[in-house]
């Protein structure tokens, strides 16, 4: 993998395109868990004494009553306090203002330019890859850097245009790098190999199941789409999220991999979709046409967590209960936890799982959590991914 550190940077003019995408409340940054994620990145460039110009999508920008709202200038003032030295707002994606102001850089000095995606007004320009874009901002710089994982899964001309113009000198940051360190585990897998699955559909996962079911030694699988697996195998599972389209998906993997496949033996269960009931679990040979499952049951996580326990690297993809409910939260965290506890190798898929993880505090004590929701989904489904592409 080519990195930032591979590259020359003295006295260069060098495009970063990092990943500002933040909460941005009333001009007010709500969350900027992301800025500081990419200061290493950038102030490795600064320390080699680049001029450092930076970039980022903002939102999605359709028509212009979407311009202020995702306007990038909040985030120069925050990263002017990161970096201790100041940073140029260029109000512009192009034109004279911009060109001027790069021109005039010195060593060490940093520009932030507007949103990549207001170029989506004018005909998607950002978001289609307008090959005239990508060429005009390589012509901005002398070295590309892509330190955006979130959105390595789509063709963009901030991207994939711009390194395709400047092949020999494109690389990623480091943030890039640490997230396809991780991920790689796929690649060879340290066996017992195991996944773990939960979240609300089949349908968006069969291709992540497609592609891990032949590497995997066990797929544990919970949360709703449990359900559709349990019907498949005859079960009666009364209210409980039914993905009726992908039974017949759930029949063939069964058929084929049953001794792979892990569902749950018990689960909690309700009348409504609610918090407000008292907790209760069952078996899951017995529930009524009335009652729903929201989370796996207790001797569900123990057979989970026996599994796991031979495991040697692991991937964790959605949560294993509505984890937005405090009692059907319980179990994704204990595993969480035992994950934890006992030290197992395991990469959190991006997303929801990530998002539970936090707020049980778990986050930065697992192996990796990857930041990606849909790129890491799409690198779990085994994807060419065409950011990672246009620089490989
Ligand atoms: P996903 O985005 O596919 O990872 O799905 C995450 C969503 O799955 C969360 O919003 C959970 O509330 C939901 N979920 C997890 N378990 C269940 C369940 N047993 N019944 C309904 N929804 C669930």
């Amino acid at each position: 993998m080519k990195t930032i550190k591979d590259l020359e940077l003295n006295n260069k003019k060098v495009l970063i395109r990092c990943d500002f995408n933040v909460p941005i409340k009333e001009g007010k940054i709500v969350d900027d868990t992301r800025i500081v994620g990419a200061i290493p990145t950038i102030q490795y460039a600064l320390d080699h004494n680049a001029k450092v110009i930076l970039m980022s999508h903002l939102g999605r920008v359709k028509e212009e009553a979407d311009l202020e709202k995702n306007n990038l200038a909040p985030v120069a003032v925050r990263l002017s306090e990161l970096l201790k030295r100041e940073v140029k707002f260029v109000n512009a994606t192009r034109g004279e203002e911009l060109e001027n102001a790069i021109n005039n850089m010195n060593d060490g000095e940093v520009i932030l330019m507007q949103n990549t995606r207001y170029e989506d007004l004018n005909g998607k320009k950002e978001s289609s890859n307008d090959p005239e874009l990508g060429a005009y901002w390589a012509s901005l710089g002398d070295v590309y850097i892509n330190d955006a994982f979130g959105t390595i899964h789509r063709a963009h001309a901030s991207n994939v245009g711009i390194p395709s113009n400047l092949q020999e000198t494109s690389a990623f940051g480091f943030l890039i790098e640490k997230e396809l360190n991780a991920l790689s585990i796929l690649d060879n897998p340290e066996k017992p190999f195991m996944v773990v699955l939960g979240g609300a559909k089949v349908a968006d996962k069969i291709g992540v199941i497609e592609n891990l079911v032949t590497k995997a030694d066990k797929i544990l699988i919970g949360g709703g789409m449990a359900f559709t697996f349990l019907k498949a195998e005859g079960f009666n599972i009364g209210k409980s999220l039914l993905d009726a389209e992908s039974l017949d998906f759930c029949k063939d993997i069964l058929a084929k991999y049953s001794d792979k496949i892990v569902l749950p033996v018990d689960v909690a269960v309700t009348n409504e979709y609610s918090n407000d009931e008292e907790y209760r679990e069952k078996d899951i040979t017995d529930l009524t046409d009335e009652e729903m499952g929201l989370d796996i049951g207790s001797k569900t996580l123990e057979l989970f967590e026996n599994n796991l326990k031979e495991a040697k690297s692991v991937i964790w993809n959605g949560p294993l209960g509505v984890y937005e409910f405090d009692k059907y939260k319980v179990n994704t965290d204990k595993l969480l936890q035992y994950i934890v506890d006992n030290n197992i190798k395991t990469v959190l898929g991006g997303g929801d799982i990530v998002a539970a993880a936090t707020v049980a505090n778990l986050k930065d004590k697992v192996y990796h959590a990857s930041t990606g929701g849909g790129a890491t989904l799409e690198y779990l489904e085994g994807k060419k991914l065409p950011g990672i592409e246009a620089i490989k």
